[in-house]
């Protein structure tokens, strides 16, 4: 094992990919990078990291930002809870720990969003802490590495992988370390065609000796994703679209969407559409035509939206009292542009 984590750095020093957030020690540039990495390409994170920093450059200035700033900020990126979660930590982090970031995995991980990953990477990389962090390369990695031949969905096996993935991160630079793992996972030891020849651990690796590398590690079929009726429509007025804040929680929580929502069993789409229109937006529909219905696939389910224009909504609607999450935005590109965007932000 310590030869093995002593051809590990030596690799990764001579080989690891320029990353801006390698560039900086500063714990809080660091977490903003782990946030934005997970599920997340890094080429696609690099331009997001440098301007959320300049706009947001400590955690005071994202404590005190407005959360609409913060969303539009991350547009873009996706998986928006990271967005608010970020948040949610740099204001307890600015107010019961002086707007410094912890330096131990256990305090980190009180925070809002801070799983056992972030904690493991942030308390290495930036603190030096000897805490393992395990996301899907090193998972693949130490999989291979030590031949572990069991579903990695399994609750023992997962275990196991975060006690080896500890046993490695004790040692002289565990967030050195950590990187290594992870980018011999992104760029030797991918999923497909793992380059064993190049492996600076080969010699120790149980699959290369075996053999069945491309087959590890062992993930049991994913769950079928779930079909789901959707509703929304496009309310038109004046040449604007009315917008609605999606409620915190949940999918997209805190955007600006058009107004619809889920249908609940049973319910017609007629019947989904008014229901949504009345909760979300406040408003009561007479007529609405129809537009195309569409599928939209997520990670974990399988959207068919259907769509209704309200192209004359003085005639449609009768608006109820005034809502605070509402708002008007002009209805042109509305397909290629974020909505925060279009409201002006
Ligand atoms: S030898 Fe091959 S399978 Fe083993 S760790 Fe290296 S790249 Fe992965």
């Amino acid at each position: 094992m310590r030869l093995a984590r002593k051809r590990l750095l030596s690799w990764y020093r001579a080989n690891k990919r320029a990353m801006p957030w390698r560039e900086t020690r500063d714990p809080y540039a660091i977490w903003i990078s782990e946030a934005m990495l997970q599920q997340t390409r890094v080429e696609t994170v690099i331009p997001y990291w440098e301007r959320f920093l300049s706009r947001f450059p400590d955690v005071h200035a994202l404590a005190t930002a407005d959360l609409d700033d913060v969303l539009g900020a991350w547009a873009g990126l996706g998986y928006y809870s990271r967005a608010r979660n970020l948040q949610a930590a740099a204001r307890v982090i600015d107010q019961d720990h002086g707007g410094k970031l912890p330096d131990d995995a256990e305090t980190l991980q009180t925070l809002p969003g801070i799983g056992r990953y972030t904690a493991g990477a942030v308390a290495s990389i930036a603190f030096d802490r000897p805490e393992p962090v395990l996301d899907g390369n090193v998972k693949r990695v130490l999989a291979r590495l030590l031949g572990i031949r069991k579903d990695i969905g399994q609750s023992a096996t997962l275990e196991r992988l975060w006690e080896e993935a500890g046993a490695l991160a004790r040692g002289p630079h565990p967030g050195d370390l950590n990187q290594a793992l992870m980018e011999l996972g992104a760029t030797v030891c991918t999923p497909r065609a793992p380059r064993c020849e190049s492996c600076p651990v080969s010699q120790f690796c149980d699959a290369w000796a075996k053999g069945d590398a491309e087959s590890l590690p062992i993930k049991a079929r994913k769950k079928a994703a779930r079909k789901v009726e959707a509703v929304t429509a496009l309310v038109v007025r004046r040449g604007k679209a009315l917008a609605v804040r999606r409620p915190s929680r949940g999918l997209l929580g805190g955007l600006w969407d058009l107004p619809g929502g889920d249908l609940v069993a049973g319910e017609t789409p007629r019947a989904g559409l008014t229901r949504a229109l009345r909760e979300r937006a406040g408003l009561e529909i007479s007529r609405a035509s129809a537009l195309p219905s569409q599928y939209v696939d997520g990670s974990r389910s399988a959207r068919r939206l259907r769509g209704s224009q309200m192209a004359r909504p003085s005639r449609n609607l009768l608006p109820a009292p005034r809502q605070p999450d509402r708002q008007s935005t002009r209805p042109a590109h509305l397909a290629d542009r974020p909505i925060l965007e279009l409201t002006g932000r």
